[in-house]
């Protein structure tokens, strides 16, 4: 048989991105076995259950023997796992995580480790949704979507294209990034977003006791109380660990929307439209 990318794939944290990771990985054709730990183990057992993984174990019992360590817990938990997997990791095994803030978890290898070593490459899948837990894992989460590896300067490259070829195999474009850039695009595409939605429909639920709005919940706030749907611990873990980059695009979107308020209040309907239609003509920037 052909030799495996990676002959053993350890993922601690099995919910839904350890998860689809783990499914796609196994599809791919490209590793040996996928075993993962957790804290919770009702979530392994379901794991083995639907196939997407082909065993568990402690930390200390999965990494031992790995070639490539996948972290998917919430970012807050980072350090206690590093404690956990250190003594046991071969100095041969590349370490990645999933983790939607970068900087965090580099903070947290210097912290456990010393240093970054040449073969940690943080790493983030920008695929996800407001679900979560193994139940939700699905094996093409990532098609289609990018993968951003923030790797270190010293990165030994080999191990840098062996992950990326995994991520490739599960049908994600990866590209490179610094890790300070990744924080502040992210803070401003995905923290920010959360963030107002969360405010949003907490707000518009204090107006209206008996919450008789959601009954109208169509079109544009449907989608804002789908987003605020998302995990709380998961995504306080981001805030505070993001902390920085997400405060100076509040303090942004703060001043504009005031810009907004203040447009409304003056009827100044030329402000609105030059907004707006600036607004609108961003849009034609995606692709
Ligand atoms: P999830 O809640 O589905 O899964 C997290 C898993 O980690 C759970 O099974 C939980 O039991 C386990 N866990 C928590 N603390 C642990 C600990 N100390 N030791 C061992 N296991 C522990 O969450 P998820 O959506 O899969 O998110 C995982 C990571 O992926 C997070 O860092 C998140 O920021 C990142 N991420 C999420 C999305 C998304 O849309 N959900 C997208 C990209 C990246």
């Amino acid at each position: 048989a052909r030799k495996p990318l990676f002959r053993r794939v350890a993922v601690i944290g099995l919910g839904l991105i350890g998860g689809s990771l783990a499914l796609a990985a196994k599809r791919s054709g490209l590793v040996g076995e996928v075993l993962a730990a957790d804290r919770s183990d009702e979530e392994l057992a379901l794991g083995v259950e639907l196939g997407v993984i082909d065993g568990y174990g402690t930390v200390s019992e999965i990494v031992a023997g790995a070639d490539l360590v996948v972290i998917a817990v919430p970012v807050r938990a980072t350090v206690a796992v590093l404690q956990a997997l250190q003594p046991h990791l071969a100095p041969t095994a590349i370490l990645t995580d999933v983790g939607s803030t970068k900087g965090s978890f580099v903070k947290a290898v210097q912290e456990v480790f010393g240093d970054l070593g040449p073969r940690v490459i943080p790493g983030h899948p920008i695929a996800g949704s407001e679900k979560s837990g193994v139940r939700a894992a699905r094996g093409d989460l990532f098609e289609d979507h990018k993968v951003i590896l923030t790797p270190p300067d010293n990165v030994d490259e080999a191990a840098l294209e062996q992950l990326a070829r995994l991520w490739t195999a599960c049908g994600a474009t990866v590209l490179t990034m610094e890790v300070n850039r990744h924080d502040e695009v992210l803070a401003a595409t995905s923290h920010l977003p959360h963030l107002i939605a969360f405010s949003l429909v907490d707000t518009l639920a204090g107006e209206d006791q008996n919450m008789e709005i959601f009954r109208y919940a169509a079109g544009g706030f449907r989608d804002f109380t789908r987003i605020a749907a998302s995990d709380p611990v998961m995504w306080h873990d981001i805030f505070l660990s993001n902390r920085e980059a997400v405060l100076r695009v509040i303090d942004h979107f703060t001043e504009d929307l005031a810009g907004l308020r203040q447009a409304i209040e003056a009827q100044d309907g030329a402000a609105l439209l030059r907004v707006f239609t600036r607004a609108r003509a961003a849009r034609n920037h995606f692709s």
